[in-house]
């Protein structure tokens, strides 16, 4: 789908161009379906008039059997219809899923990292997932409705036309009521959405505390385990709440619809009794109208009742798909970018997450290639959030980033991942071998092995060590046939990945706390040599590590408090002062 805003009916026509051939038939046979039922509910008529006539002796049996064969032979071609509608509606089904959720998924893959700290752009994300699901049966009921159900009422409606006029026309009041309430209920299943979409992603988040293997072990050594079920149990009464309040309010809507379609169901009979009692409509007609209007009602309940409140219920979420699919992304002139990064310049930076405002403010800093910046800070004072404005994970509320001197709305965010590399605090633990854990991070490389066992050393990770059995290929991840790694060890091989990426900035943020002091300090010291060839930033608690970086900043409550060389800050700020003694004294014990 392209980039204009879509609408729904765009959406189906998509859907359509799939296979438009495929569409054609599943809907010409539906169109044959509902002729033949149609011909079947006239032509029952026809055999019990024939049946009575046959009995009068106004007709011989012959004439009764060949409009059995006729019945017979409709019922035949109306399976077939059917079957060989369902079997295009199959192919479908299957397919428009995978296509609406790959539209779905590219565009997510598009978004900005920040829209994804925004809990509404979460609860609309999920809704839309729901709502790609749900666009085929929308389109297929709107089809049926166009193909099936109006030219079978068609078919009736002249029928009880040809026999008494008035029949077609009260077919009216069982029809209206029925539909009104759809519309009403179609409003208040919206209403239910919005309020679900929250509760269902709490509820989801809780249950993952108790069952999921990543949250498992510290729940349960927390003992935690009755908390999370209780605030599950909550979420979820909460949510069933909401459920049942919704669906008894749509309940009495059907009631009242379906008492007027009851007195519509009557007017009816009691008009056809009373044509036989003036003698406008035969004994034997009546029962022909009364196989054609259980027919008609049976296929009305069936479009009312349950198909038009699967598109009702389904309607919210199918609405928050294409609402999703219209996000504004605004396109970036890409200017390009040079892999070497010599400068990197913030100017009046300010950021605000979705939910926390000025989270930074006021920051100007500028970088140079071969310079080593730490940033320090208690926690909360926005280095983390720092870090991930320089490497272009979220733009700046205010302010602009310039990279070589372009700024940061001139070039698109995807220029500057390819020229920066991370090792973040939760970075993740692939369950792959050990080569593709480091190669994960630049995969078009060059001369990958050496590159990679240097990066692995680098790290302090020595690949011939007898517990990598299978070398590089060992798996890192029992569960997959490989081993488990200590918290350290997969610190390093994080390490190693983000070295092991070409990059003009890099940045490392509290990447060696599972590592001990003087492995650390080993660390830090060969990262100093890196720094000639790049930008890099560390962020750490440990500031031994980070005596000779070329420049610490320190961050208190999102601004820059003090600003210099580790001699300069001993000097110049009281802050730094006090986060230097307090650490010296616990690195004297
Ligand atoms: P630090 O790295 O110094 O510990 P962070 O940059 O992680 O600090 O966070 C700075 C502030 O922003 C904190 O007050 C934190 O609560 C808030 N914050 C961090 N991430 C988010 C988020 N995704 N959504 C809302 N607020 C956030």
């Amino acid at each position: 789908m392209n980039k204009k805003k879509v609408n729904l009916l765009q959406v189906f026509i998509e859907i359509i161009k799939l296979s438009p051939i495929k569409f054609i038939l599943e809907y010409l046979f539906t169109i044959l379906d509902a002729v033949f039922m149609g011909l079947i509910t006239i032509q029952l008529g026809n055999v019990f008039t024939g049946a009575v006539d046959f009995f009068n002796h106004n007709v011989n049996w012959k004439d009764v059997m060949n409009s059995l064969i006729v019945l017979l032979i409709y019922n035949i071609l109306g399976q077939v219809s059917s079957g060989i509608s369902s079997y295009y509606g199959e192919f479908y089904s299957g397919y428009s899923v995978q296509f609406l959720m790959k539209e779905l998924n590219r565009k997510i893959s598009k978004l900005p990292s920040i829209c994804f700290e925004d809990p509404e752009m979460m609860n609309l994300i999920k809704s839309a997932r729901v709502g790609a699901r749900s666009v085929r049966s929308v389109l297929n009921v709107v089809m049926d409705v166009i193909c099936l159900y109006i030219p079978y009422y068609i078919i009736i409606g002249t029928y009880l036309y040809s026999l008494k006029p008035i029949l077609c026309f009260s077919l009216l009041f069982v029809f209206f009521p029925v539909l009104i309430g759809q519309i009403i209920k179609r409003k208040y299943y919206g209403q239910l959405k919005e309020i679900q979409a929250p509760l269902r992603r709490k509820k989801a988040i809780y249950k993952s505390y108790i069952t999921d293997r990543g949250y498992l072990k510290e729940t349960r050594s927390l003992r935690a385990e009755n908390y999370f079920f209780r605030l599950f149990k909550g979420t979820a009464i909460n949510y069933h709440d909401f459920n049942f309040i919704f669906h008894r309010r749509a309940n009495r809507i059907d009631a009242v619809a379906q008492m007027f379609t009851l007195l519509g169901y009557g007017g009816v009979i009691s008009l056809s009794i009373a044509g036989i009692v003036k003698g406008d409509i035969r004994v034997a007609s009546f029962s022909a109208i009364y196989a054609s209007l259980s027919n008609l009602f049976e296929l009305m309940e069936e479009l009312l009742d349950w198909r038009m409140n699967e598109v009702v219920e389904v309607y919210g979420d199918v609405r928050k798909y294409i609402e999703f699919l219209n996000f504004d992304i605004k396109d970036i002139p890409a200017v390009r970018l040079e892999k070497d990064i010599e400068t990197v310049e913030l100017k009046d930076i300010s950021f605000s997450y979705p939910t926390k405002d000025d989270v930074l403010k006021d920051i100007n800093l500028t970088l140079r290639k071969g310079e080593s910046l730490a940033i320090i800070g208690e926690n909360g004072s926005g280095k983390t959030t720092l870090s991930r404005l320089i490497l272009g994970l979220y733009s700046p509320k205010d302010g602009e980033i310039f990279y070589n001197g372009i700024s940061n709305y001139k070039i698109s965010s995807a220029q500057i991942y390819d020229n920066s590399s991370a090792v973040f605090q939760n970075f993740n633990h692939y369950k792959l071998s050990i080569g593709d854990n480091v190669k994960v991070s630049d995969f078009t490389k060059k001369n990958s092995l050496d590159d990679l066992v240097k990066c692995l050393n680098w790290a302090g990770i020595d690949k011939d060590n007898p517990k990598f059995f299978n070398g590089l290929d060992t798996i890192m991840s029992r569960e997959f046939g490989g081993i488990e790694l200590s918290g350290g060890e997969w610190q390093r091989i994080a390490i190693a990945r983000g070295v092991y990426k070409e990059h003009g900035i890099i940045v490392l943020d509290e990447p060696t706390a599972a590592i001990d002091p003087i492995q650390e300090n080993e660390i830090f010291m060969k990262f100093r040599e890196l720094s000639n060839n790049a930008i890099s930033i560390i962020i750490t608690h440990r500031l031994a590590a980070i005596k000779y970086c070329t420049k610490i900043i320190v961050l208190n409550k999102g601004r820059i408090v003090a600003e210099g060389t580790h001699e300069e800050l001993l000097d110049s700020s009281a802050e730094y002062r006090r986060l230097w003694k307090a650490q010296a004294r616990l690195y004297a014990n």
